[in-house]
């Protein structure tokens, strides 16, 4: 592969889930935005609910940090009550959209099919997706691993062309891993990161393989982020729980990096 870890900005998103009011996001936000050094450590993502998006972005205006929401639909706008469309993101400010959370894909029913309608829609508003793959506990017990996030990744980018793969932010976030406090090892993460990087060398072409971001996800704080940053294949975190305050979000924005 032509990049080296070194070459991958490492990127750090807080997912804030269905936390905060808009006060509440406010403040977290100007508290994330002054803690941070500039220029910071790493790509620094903060993904408010909906409702303090716009809130948010202003706060967020003029400094370093990237602006997420959490979801999005496929169409551009119409009759889809209580659904808010990439266009409308952009709109309120973002520049990233996490698609197909493994919450997502367990309460509301999202498939692969749903994931790659979503990804392909919010790239052509010019919105860089955070997609999200990983197993859950029987899957790993019955060694199905590699199997599910292949067919994760074989479905949820089907059609995609190589330019618009280069254009995503990939997370492996293992579902028995996600505010559970039982991380993935660094050994564990990393054979499936390396794993998923060969997949998309494949399918896609080495250059987008060596620069495209792998993001882990799964009860990452200050006190493991160092080791699986570590590892060559893992290129920061999506962090839920440890996102929520500003002095555990910040110092992982301090320490995920190479
Ligand atoms: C997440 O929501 O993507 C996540 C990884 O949550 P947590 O860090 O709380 O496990």
């Amino acid at each position: 592969m032509m990049n080296t870890p070194e070459s991958r900005v490492p990127l750090i998103a807080g997912n804030w889930k269905m936390h905060k009011t808009i006060a509440e996001a406010t403040a977290l936000a100007q508290a994330v935005r002054d803690g941070i050094s500039n220029p910071p450590p790493a790509e620094v993502v903060l993904a408010p609910p909906f409702t303090a998006l716009a809130a948010v972005a202003q706060v967020l205006s003029g400094s370093p940090i990237q602006l997420a929401a959490q979801n999005t639909f496929w169409e551009r706008h119409g009759a889809y009550t209580g659904e808010i469309s990439p266009q409308m993101l952009v709109d309120a400010g973002c520049q990233y959209v996490i698609i197909g959370h493994s919450e997502r894909r367990q309460y509301f029913g999202e498939t692969n099919d749903t994931v790659n309608r979503k990804i392909t829609a919010a790239l052509s508003a010019g919105l860089k997706p955070i997609v999200c793959i990983g197993e859950t506990l029987k899957e790993r017990e019955a060694r199905e691993t590699l199997g599910r996030i292949s067919n994760q990744i074989q479905e949820g980018l089907a059609g995609l062309t190589a330019g618009q793969v280069e254009r995503l932010v990939m997370a492996y976030e293992p579902v028995w891993a996600i505010g559970t406090g039982r991380t993935a090892t660094p050994q564990q993460a990393q054979e499936v990161h390396a794993f998923i990087r060969q997949l998309l060398q494949d399918h896609f072409g080495a250059q987008v393989a060596g620069s495209l971001r792998l993001l882990y996800g799964g009860s990452v704080t200050p006190d493991n982020i160092r080791e699986l940053i570590g590892e060559p294949d893992i290129d920061g975190a999506l962090v839920g729980g440890a996102s929520l305050k500003a002095d555990s979000f910040l110092c992982l924005a301090a320490l995920g990096q190479r």
